[in-house]
């Protein structure tokens, strides 16, 4: 039975490198995600219908589950989901100083759309039978969600929320053997980072990240492929840090 994988903000970043390797490895991938670019829509050509893009908000309950429906509508059946949408504040400030609105904005995209999008394909995945593969989410949450940086706590508390998601769906979804993970990466090179990109740089060449170079959206999408794989099946809710190994 050939598998299907729903990655959320897959069309760039750490996102896209998801969609890749789980295209390489034999899923039909839905890729969903705001708008179409050239770098999603070459691999859509390529993969002849084994990769759709469907469009969606993570922020927007209902555009959750209406995409939902449409992959359900469109490969029959999800085995595997990346919650791997995500935004940092538009600007950073103080905590002191955090705006409501920045507040709303960030945590309606990370935590309340990581939450109510694990709801609705979980709501799909119980009602579905398995040979040997086994069904599984995947969070991608971050290291912010355990280090604090007190410029951006919208985004801290964001992530630190999504540990919170993995440990609760993964207590309520054992009994149908659907397994649940998390993935606290450190810095990685997308356009998240560009603009703090220098401070990082420093950070790496000091050491605070003992492997000592960048994170590539490669290095998340293998982890994904490791936790997807069926020997993994006697753990959930674990966290894995794929940060160069940061540690506190
Ligand atoms: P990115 O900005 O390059 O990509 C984010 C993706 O999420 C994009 O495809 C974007 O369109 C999508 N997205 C954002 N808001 C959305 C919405 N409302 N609806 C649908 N899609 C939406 O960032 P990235 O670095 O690839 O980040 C991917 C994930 O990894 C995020 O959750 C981020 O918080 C997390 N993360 C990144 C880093 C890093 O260093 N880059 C570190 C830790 C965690």
């Amino acid at each position: 039975m050939t598998k299907v994988a729903l990655v959320t903000g897959g069309t760039r970043g750490i996102g896209f490198g998801i969609v890749e390797t789980l295209y390489d490895e034999g899923f039909l991938v839905a890729c969903l995600g705001r708008k179409l670019n050239p770098t999603i829509e070459t691999l859509i050509k390529k993969s002849k219908g084994n990769v759709k893009f469907i469009e969606a908000d993570i922020g927007s309950i209902e555009s959750i589950n209406t995409a939902v429906n449409k992959v359900v509508e469109t490969f029959g059946r999800i085995d595997l989901l990346v919650n791997n949408a995500g935004v940092a504040p538009k600007e950073r400030n103080d905590i002191l100083k955090t705006t409501p609105e920045s507040f709303d904005f960030v945590l309606d995209i990370n935590l309340k759309g990581t939450y109510f999008m694990t709801q609705a394909v979980a709501n799909v995945m119980i009602n579905q039978t398995y040979d040997v593969f086994i069904p599984k989410i995947i969070n991608v949450s971050s290291l912010s969600a355990y280090a604090s940086s007190t410029n951006r706590g919208e985004y801290c508390i964001s992530k630190a929320g999504i540990g919170m998601v993995t440990t609760l769906f993964a207590d309520r979804l054992a009994e149908y053997g659907i397994l649940v993970y998390e993935i606290r990466p450190g810095v990685i090179k997308t356009d998240m980072t560009e603009k703090v990109s220098e401070k990082y740089d420093k950070q790496i060449e000091n050491g605070l990240f003992p492997i000592k170079r960048w994170g590539y959206p490669e290095d998340i999408a293998g982890v994904v492929s490791l936790l997807s794989s069926p020997k993994m099946r006697y753990s959930t809710g674990d966290i894995i840090n794929v940060d160069g190994g940061y540690h506190i």
